[in-house]
């Protein structure tokens, strides 16, 4: 961040009718950040889209569209919904400033201003939406694994079926989970279970070569992969690749019941073209239950399905 070391300033955003005030404020500020200039409310929501400031001073008494309007429209829209807003006016009474927070600016100043005071404030909210933008990522972080997590899988299935649906081209996921991990976390402990979960993560995502495939850590010891233009021969193969990439981490496991003393996953790849007659949850469920089959056939496998394009065990009706 600017005067934190960074070489990079950040830019604010005027959007003020009167000459007199962009220049008063971009002499104050322009030391310290890159300014924009817009002398209404049209063309600054026009550079607000397109050169994303990090701040917007907004002067509410503006002729064509005034600020309260041109604040409800950056909000309204996703390019500009999270770039912070502070009124800058005349106006002073405390209904004018109720009414600016509640359009969704962060800050209201009234002029004559005090430069430190200005200064301060943005300053303030930039490094404010800094660390909001930080949580935000955070929040889509496991953090154990460093792979993004469930709530990022939803976010991204979602797009990639809308995509998908869109281009008529197949959709695959890969639902797994590490075989017996109860049984090594109950005799290893807790830490060599972490320890376990990171290593079968890290190994997951070797496969993956293209930048629009992506690993999610699912829940525990569960893990999701979404596949985008990927047909089902692919996900297969994929799907095994995972396998034994894990397989060949030789992690020792005990306590498996079985021959095979070593840490391994089990696998369901399910692939659709998507339409109206399936939902992005059908597509998990039925990974789910592959998975959930690869278990029944003695673990460490893959099981998978291209799903039909209508539902499983669903006559077409013309009905609908
Ligand atoms: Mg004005």
């Amino acid at each position: 961040m600017l005067n934190e070391g960074s070489k990079q300033k950040h830019t604010v955003l005027i959007i003020d009718d009167s000459p007199i005030n962009i220049e008063h404020l971009a002499q104050v500020l322009k030391t310290d950040y890159n300014i924009k200039v817009a002398n209404k409310g049209e063309p600054g929501i026009e550079v607000a889209k397109s050169q994303q400031p990090d701040l917007i001073l907004l002067d509410i008494v503006m002729p064509d569209m005034d600020g309260y309007a041109v604040c409800r429209r950056l909000k309204a829209d996703d390019k500009t919904r999270n770039i912070p807003i502070i009124f800058i006016t005349t106006k002073s009474d405390t209904e004018d400033e109720t009414r600016g927070l509640s359009l969704g600016a962060v800050d209201y100043i009234t002029k004559p201003f005090r430069t430190p005071i200005v200064k301060a404030r943005i300053k303030t909210h930039i490094k404010l939406k800094h660390n909001s933008d930080l949580l935000e990522k955070l929040a889509l972080i496991d953090a154990l694994t460093n792979l993004p997590n469930r709530r990022r899988f939803e976010q991204i299935l979602k797009r990639e079926w809308g995509r998908s649906r869109r281009s008529q081209s197949p959709l695959s996921i890969i639902m797994l989970d590490i075989d017996h991990f109860k049984e090594f976390n109950d005799h290893y402990g807790h830490l060599a279970g972490d320890s376990c979960l990171t290593r079968v993560a890290q190994s997951l995502t070797l496969p993956l070569k293209r930048p629009a495939d992506s690993i999610f850590r699912y829940g525990g010891e569960e893990f999701i992969a979404v596949l985008p233009e990927t047909d089902h021969a692919i996900a297969m193969t994929l799907a095994e690749k995972m396998r034994s990439q894990v397989a060949r981490l030789l992690i020792p496991h005990a306590y498996t019941h079985t021959s095979h003393p070593y840490i391994s996953i089990s696998l369901g790849a399910a692939t659709v073209i998507p339409s109206s007659r399936h939902s992005p949850n059908d597509l998990v469920e039925a990974a789910d239950q592959l998975l959930y089959n690869a278990k029944n056939a003695g673990r460490n496998c893959v099981k998978g399905i291209l799903m039909p394009s209508t539902p499983l065990g669903e006559p077409v009706s013309s009905g609908d």
